[in-house]
């Protein structure tokens, strides 16, 4: 069974090691017996993404975003396609802000998005720092997810958008309304660098299993040991939320 992962702009969205996100996914799928290609996607490479199964884009500073928003521009059609093809698309921070319909920088230009995600950001003043613990049901049960953040844009929802997760602890969207990123079906965008599913398995898996039934392919995955993962993640929640 294989599996194909399209990391876009490696090279320009990779803050706190957002490419872990990708390692991740590749490691688990593999450790299923599952043949995993990884492609790497940027400005000038131009595959047709409803291809791949699942595409992650990580975070990036305004700068990057303004080159990264430019280029998407030219694939609005072959993401729109990987979208309505059920592809999995995970976008951090920066990759978030730019599905949504555009982010105005804390100096005011506005750099447009694609407006796949019902959302807009504007850039504060002052930056949203810090750990996050949130809290998200998946396939119906309530996990703890741990992450970091650190944005100055905030995110305002709109009717269509869906928020992701309730904040525990941190920020989130927007620091005001307790919520985390938005899921729009198969599309995951949050604020949380980590990098996010090396410190929530769960939420990696959960992916999988979304990028596997879209092909009508899952029977459910073999569990693996995530004792490390779980007990660090137990002691994250402990220190962040239990005892604060
Ligand atoms: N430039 C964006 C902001 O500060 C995104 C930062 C990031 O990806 N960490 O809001």
């Amino acid at each position: 069974m294989q599996l194909k992962i399209g990391h876009l702009y490696p090279d320009l969205l990779d803050l706190y090691s957002d490419r872990g996100n990708v390692i991740i996914l590749q490691k688990r799928a593999q450790w299923r017996g599952m043949d995993v290609v990884v492609d790497q996607i940027s400005v000038g490479h131009e595959p047709k993404l409803a291809d791949y199964d699942i595409l992650v884009m990580g975070g990036g500073m305004d700068r990057e975003q303004g080159i990264v928003a430019a280029d998407l521009q030219k694939r609005r059609e072959n993401i729109q396609s990987a979208v309505d093809a059920g592809t999995v698309i995970v976008a951090i921070c920066g990759g978030y802000q730019l599905l949504g319909h555009y982010f105005e920088t804390s100096t005011g230009q506005r750099i447009p998005g694609l407006g796949i995600l019902d959302i807009h950001t504007i850039g504060a003043k002052t930056r949203m720092v810090g750990n996050v613990v949130a809290e998200m049901d998946i396939a119906g049960v309530a996990h703890n997810i741990i992450g970091y953040e650190n944005h100055s844009g905030k995110t305002i929802l709109g009717p269509n958008a869906k928020p992701m997760m309730r904040v525990l602890k941190g920020y989130g969207n927007s620091g005001e309304d307790k919520f985390e990123g938005v899921r729009q079906g198969n599309i995951f965008g949050t604020y949380l660098h980590g990098p996010l599913l090396a410190k929530n398995p769960v939420l990696a898996d959960h992916m999988i299993e979304l990028a596997l039934r879209r092909r009508d392919l899952s029977a459910g995955l073999d569990s693996l040991n995530d004792d490390l993962e779980q007990r660090t993640n137990a002691k994250l929640y402990k220190r962040l939320v239990a005892n604060s």
